[in-house]
């Protein structure tokens, strides 16, 4: 990337720390700019625009060679994996097939289409690779918690990248509060995950968080209707 940025002038290579999480768009606007975007802003309103590689190489390939989105690059890994791969693959193919090619072992307890922290999991791997397919997670272990009362201990809310309450917003969701799930921040929740990972009562933190935005989108959907 170096080289082949070197003789460009508006072009820069910037390493960024290792850490999670860094890769969203609100991440790494501040690790790059310093830039913060505010709560209901877009980063163009702070001067930025985010594209991951996958996208610009899609722009780059409809632009000069007339080529629509038709494939992409999804990575194929976990311990559950034979032959771990990322494989360029046509939207719509098969998943299970992905699975077929690279090998699965027989002891496989759960499937996750997305990474560790923000994969969803599915029940079944009959379903096709979409434009926003990135990943297939397959591993031998699928741990059940149990979860139990928030212990007000602030975990969550020292780790959240967008300076949530996490805590908060869970109990309200779960509680199905929609007065207070509209009047809150809900929708500032990048649903990273980084809150359920620290939390030591093992609260499921960003599936309540996740309902409560989908209610509150469907909601201000119905009342513009
Ligand atoms: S998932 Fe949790 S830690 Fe991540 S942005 Fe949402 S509230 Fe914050
Ligand atoms: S980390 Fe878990 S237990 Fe601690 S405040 Fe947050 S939700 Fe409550």
């Amino acid at each position: 990337m170096r080289e082949a940025s070197a003789g460009i002038d508006n072009a820069e290579v910037i390493d960024l720390e290792t850490k999670y999480p860094q890769g969203q768009e609100h991440q790494v606007i501040v690790a790059i700019t310093g830039r913060e975007v505010p709560s209901g802003s877009l980063p163009m309103d702070v001067g930025a625009c985010v594209h991951n590689v996958a996208t610009a190489v899609a722009v780059s390939e409809a632009v000069r060679r007339k080529i629509p989105l038709i494939e992409r690059v999804v990575t194929i890994t976990g311990d559950g994996v034979r032959r771990p791969a990322n494989l360029a693959v046509r939207t719509g193919t098969s998943i299970a097939e992905l699975l077929e090619h690279c090998g699965v072992k027989d002891n496989v307890a759960k499937l996750l289409l997305g990474g560790p922290m923000m994969g969803v999991a599915q029940y079944t791997s009959d379903i096709p690779v979409l434009k926003a397919t990135s990943g297939i997670l397959v591993m031998t272990e699928a741990t059940l918690y149990e979860s139990e009362m928030c212990i007000r201990c602030g975990e969550c809310v020292a780790h959240c990248p967008m300076r949530l309450v996490p805590s908060r917003l869970s109990i309200i969701c779960e509680s199905r509060d929609m007065d207070a799930i509209a009047a809150s921040d809900i929708l500032d929740c990048k649903l990273c995950g980084t809150c359920a990972y620290v939390c030591p009562a093992r609260r499921p933190i960003v599936h309540q968080i996740k309902f409560g935005q989908s209610e509150l989108r469907a909601m201000t959907a119905n009342a513009k209707k």
